[in-house]
């Protein structure tokens, strides 16, 4: 089996009832419902779900609808007082370096951060370089090092200080309870900070692509604050459908053949500003990008 750490088995928890884990020679086993969990051929914990599970939501009706005026629609900027100096390191497939500057630095020794959807493993480097202690979880991936699901995450309350899930939300089927559970294994005040896709095409299995608003609802329907919510400026729906459209093709190919098309649209709002129509291109961004970024705290 993987070795796990002393602080990892401390906040294994039966992704059923809740209650702790102690390893066995097969694997792990619940000490409340008795429930066992053995080890995939990589040696990680197995610890999906087998059998269904009730889970209910309390869903509030009639509360005021959010609305894109007024919100910051903006790309993510760098965090000016960011806390990790990633200076040196390379930036990981799906992140930019404006998302790792909004990393927390982990609070002490023990500190512990959850890459929730890690395939395999991609961000270690740069949690660890963080801090933390890194936990992997993933659903499929064979070189995930625990196994196990977003709507039943497998860990006590509190577990966590950071909660990193890059590119994942599109493939959760009942993504409020992945927010309530997020919720639930953060520490107080701890960070929640991820990608979604919007405008690209489905892929492996994607189930909802959110817009804005759509996740600034379930950020705060998960009991988030919401600090940011941006659209990607490089990852745009004219890239991404070009990637599904051209496949193998390199992306310089890509872009290039792309470009008239990009060069139109400045075209377009250069004509359109002239004419005296304001352009707002943060909400054309947020109304093309193929992704949205977002920073979200539990307060
Ligand atoms: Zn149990």
């Amino acid at each position: 089996m993987y070795p796990y750490s002393s602080h990892v088995w401390k906040i294994l928890a039966c992704p059923y009832c809740e209650h702790s884990l102690v390893q066995t020679s097969e694997g792990a086993m619940c000490t409340g419902c008795r429930a066992e969990y053995g080890c995939n051929a990589s040696g990680a914990l197995d610890l999906r779900l087998e059998q269904p599970k009730e889970y209910n939501l309390e869903i509030e009706l009639g509360t005021p609808l959010r609305q894109l005026s007024g919100l910051d629609l903006a790309p993510l900027p760098m965090d000016a007082d960011a806390e990790v100096d990633f200076i040196g390191f390379g930036v990981p497939h799906h992140l930019t370096r404006e998302l790792m500057s909004h990393f927390p630095m982990a609070c002490g020794q023990d500190s512990m951060m959850l890459d929730l959807g890690c395939g395999s493993g991609l961000h270690k480097g740069v949690c660890e370089h963080a801090g933390f202690e890194y936990v992997g979880l993933d659903h499929e991936s064979p070189k995930a090092m625990l196994l196990g699901d977003a709507h039943a995450l497998p860990f006590a309350d509190a577990s966590f200080e950071f909660v990193l899930s890059v590119a994942v939300l599109e493939h959760i089927r009942f993504p409020l309870v992945m927010m309530r559970e997020t919720y639930r294994v953060l520490k107080p005040h701890g960070r929640f900070i991820g990608t979604v896709a919007f405008l690209e095409p489905f892929h492996a299995d994607s189930y909802y692509h959110h817009t804005h608003l759509g996740l600034l609802n379930l950020l705060e329907y998960g009991g988030f604050e919401v600090r940011y919510i941006a659209p990607s400026k490089d990852w745009t729906a004219l890239t991404a459908l070009a990637k599904a459209l051209l496949p193998g093709m390199p992306p310089v190919v890509r872009s290039t053949l792309t470009a008239p098309i990009r060069a139109a649209h400045e075209v377009c709002r250069l004509i359109a500003q002239r004419r005296g129509r304001s352009v707002d291109e943060h909400l054309r961004l947020c109304t093309t990008t193929g992704a949205f970024a977002f920073v979200a705290v539990k307060g």
